[in-house]
């Protein structure tokens, strides 16, 4: 019989994340060729709703590990439980989330399983003798390699957010398995706190839409401006390293090679001039606005649509004419 496909899913807010959902959609096409059964866990202390939502969503199963030992994530206590799950479920390729919990957890459940490892894959396919092959940018995102995981009985690989499809309902309720575990040994290292940096806004590295910002702004009360235009367009404020060493926004909204590496479908670079640490951070999105006053500012290279203009002039009549075309 064909090994199972493991998703790894995460839950933020207690809802689901969306990197959960677009790991089923990998998990989808590599079935199509492997034919093996999908599988989607969760663990976490009363993920109920989360858990009937993933059931929603194509796998087979969820596998439910619920225990109040497992409500804040610990690296020791997860890694134990999804090693024990890829076992009991013969998982031959377990998938997570490119995220921070995907980050810890993939290589230590990698080792464990003595698995072939992919991290921050951006493109992902199933060959005919059931090894992945992948494509993994290096070298700051200036290439992109492919790989092929081979000789190991397990794969393990963790996908960009943002650039597989959440996969939809399928019209199906699959069944969920409510596993009882608790930790064998009590954590080494424990979570005390998690204390939330952004400001409600839509978590940055799965925004649709990102207006991003740079020294230009000038000020915190500035980016005023960027805030009405993403809020009139559902999108997230993102900023450039010098704007967030500027002290004008959170490191937590920072994009590029010190910051986060974000993939909508429209960035709108204002006033930021396209150094490769920033590019590196964008340049996969889909569509790139760049509103520059220097025509020669590097950004322009990397966009698909540019405005030389003050953005402090741009944006206000791009906020208006997103309002009206809008209706809001
Ligand atoms: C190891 C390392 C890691 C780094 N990591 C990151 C990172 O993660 N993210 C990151 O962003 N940077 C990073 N940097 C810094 C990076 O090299 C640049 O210094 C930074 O991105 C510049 O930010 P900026 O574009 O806002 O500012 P600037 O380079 O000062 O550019 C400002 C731009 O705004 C334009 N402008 C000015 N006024 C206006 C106006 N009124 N209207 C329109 N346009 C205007 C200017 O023409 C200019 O192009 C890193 C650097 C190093 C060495």
């Amino acid at each position: 019989m064909a090994k199972s496909i493991l998703v790894i899913g995460e839950i933020k807010g207690g809802g689901l994340r969306k990197t959960t959902l677009e790991g089923l959609t990998a998990a989808r096409a590599i079935a199509s060729v492997t034919q093996g059964d999908i599988l989607a866990a969760l663990v976490g202390s009363g993920i109920d709703a989360a858990a009937a939502t993933l059931a929603k969503h194509g796998a087979s199963a969820v596998l439910q590990v619920d225990d109040p030992a497992y409500e804040k994530y610990s690296s020791e206590a997860y890694t134990e439980a999804v090693v024990r799950l890829a076992r009991e479920r013969e998982a031959g390729v377990v998938i997570l989330g490119d995220t921070s919990l995907g980050k810890d957890l993939a290589p230590a459940i990698a080792v464990r399983l003595d698995a072939a490892l992919a991290t921050d894959v951006v493109q992902i396919e199933a060959q005919a003798d059931g090894f992945l092959k992948v494509v993994h940018p290096i070298y700051t995102g200036k290439l992109n390699a492919e790989y092929v995981l081979q000789k190991k009985a397990v794969q393990v690989v963790t996908l960009r957010p943002n650039l597989f499809a959440a996969a939809a309902e399928d019209g199906k309720t699959a069944r969920i398995d409510k596993l009882a575990w608790k930790p064998t040994k009590p954590a080494r290292a424990v979570v005390r706190e998690a204390v939330a940096t952004s400001t409600g806004q839509v978590e940055l590295t799965e925004a649709a839409i990102i207006v991003s910002g740079g020294r230009s702004l000038k000020s915190a009360e500035n980016f005023a401006l960027l805030d009405e235009l993403a809020q009139v367009l559902g999108g997230a404020v993102g900023a450039s390293r010098a704007a967030v060493d500027a002290g004008y926004q959170p490191h937590s909204r920072q994009v590029g090679q010190t910051g986060k590496v974000v993939n909508p479908s429209l960035y709108i670079a204002c006033g930021i001039s396209g150094a490769i640490q920033h590019l590196v951070g964008m340049r996969t999105s889909k569509v790139i606005v760049a509103i520059n006053k220097d025509a020669n500012a590097p950004i322009f290279q990397s966009a698909d649509y540019g405005v030389v203009g003050d953005l402090f002039e741009v944006v206000p009549v791009l906020t208006q004419e997103f309002k009206q075309l809008l209706g809001k």
